[in-house]
């Protein structure tokens, strides 16, 4: 078998080696169940134990306070883009979202389809360079929900701070960010994220929420979308992702041994910032995202020139690099550094950068 290479994909992207040698390990067969959890009844012994652990994990890691619920759910980050208004608008028929990307940008769309939705702040002038300051913010205090994404994933921008809505509930997209920085729970109404980038692989989407936000939702939401059945049901009104679930609690095992969040938040800042050194040192290279606003996961950059940046892009393959090619709407390059990407990967990368430019500048 070739060796592994450094995979810098925005999503799905690296999980822990130590996760995917022991799921290996166990692929056939699960701690003597004779079977892969694959293959596993999700009503079995075996599997509810693995579930109630990744759960608790959860809860452990991120301090998930009482009064919140851990829900296992599919559709994706995407699925709650109409999941969140379904459930959550009906409060007062207004919601306020802040679009600082793409994703933002299509949640905000949906939500459209179901109620009054404010425009709060919006980072489209400038491309989606930078995150709007809470002073620019143009809050609704009538609003059921605030919503935004902590971390722009294509634009490589990242909230620094979390913003002060009063009573009105934050609900926030942490699909590319979760579990790379501490997180005062008890501030959100809702927090969700898709799993492909810090957490396990694509089929999961973790949500938290308040309990008493859920029961509200709109009369023509329909089963599956409504949180009240998932948080009756503990995410088991139908089969839920098992495999993911499982993945989940490897990843969250390796993350403890990292130090927890507070561990992980150390590494991945200072693998951050080793990779914004070295591009703002070089002659040839610059940040798509201004300072202030530059996030810690998805680093943007690029030449001036479009050529230059697919040599660099062809080049960086060679060398054992892959998904280092921006995307579309941003062009140059990204370097997607989610907590898996080891600290070693991201050293090589910067001694990549630095000899490209020394030979190109
Ligand atoms: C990847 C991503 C999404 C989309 O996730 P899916 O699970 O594919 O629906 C949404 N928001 C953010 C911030 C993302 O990074």
């Amino acid at each position: 078998m070739s060796e592994r290479v450094y995979n810098f994909s925005a999503g799905p992207s690296m999980l822990p080696l130590e996760a995917l040698e022991r799921a290996g390990r166990e692929i056939t067969n699960y701690q003597g169940t004779g079977m892969s959890v694959m293959e596993m009844s999700h009503r079995s012994k075996a599997f509810q134990k693995i579930f109630d652990d990744t759960q608790a994990k959860l809860r452990k890691l991120m301090n998930v306070p009482e009064g919140y619920k851990i829900l296992f759910l599919q559709t994706g980050a995407s699925g709650q883009f109409s999941m969140v208004p379904l459930n959550l608008i009906g409060k007062t028929g207004k919601a306020d979202y802040a679009v600082t990307g793409n994703f933002s940008n299509i949640a905000y769309k949906e939500a459209k389809k179901y109620g009054e939705i404010h425009l709060a702040a919006s980072s489209e002038d400038q491309n989606h360079t930078y995150i709007p300051a809470q002073s620019r913010l143009d809050l609704s205090p009538d609003a059921s929900y605030f919503y935004y994404c902590a971390n722009n994933t294509i634009f490589g921008t990242e909230w620094p701070y979390v913003p002060e809505t009063g009573d009105v509930p934050l609900v926030c997209d942490m699909s590319s960010d979760i579990l790379s920085r501490q997180v005062d729970v008890s501030k959100y109404g809702v927090i969700f994220a898709g799993a492909q980038k810090n957490m396990a692989p694509a089929g999961l989407t973790v949500v938290i929420i308040r309990e008493d936000l859920a029961g509200h939702e709109l009369p023509y939401t329909p089963l599956m979308m409504n949180y009240k059945t998932m948080i009756d049901k503990d995410s088991m009104y139908n089969t839920p992702p098992c495999w993911c679930i499982y993945m989940l609690g490897l990843t969250l095992d390796w993350l403890e041994e990292q130090g927890g969040v507070p561990g992980m938040e150390k590494i991945k800042h200072a693998k951050a910032q080793m990779l914004y050194d070295v591009i703002d040192d070089s002659k040839l290279f610059t940040c798509a995202a201004q300072k202030g606003s530059r996030s810690d996961m998805n680093v943007t950059f690029r030449t001036q020139d479009p050529e230059l940046d697919a040599k660099f892009v062809a080049e960086s393959v060679a060398a054992g690099f892959t998904n280092l090619k921006g995307h579309r709407l941003v062009g140059g390059m990204r370097a997607s550094i989610y907590n898996a990407m080891p600290t070693e990967g991201v050293e090589k990368l910067c001694d990549f950068i630095k000899k490209f430019d020394k030979e190109n500048g």
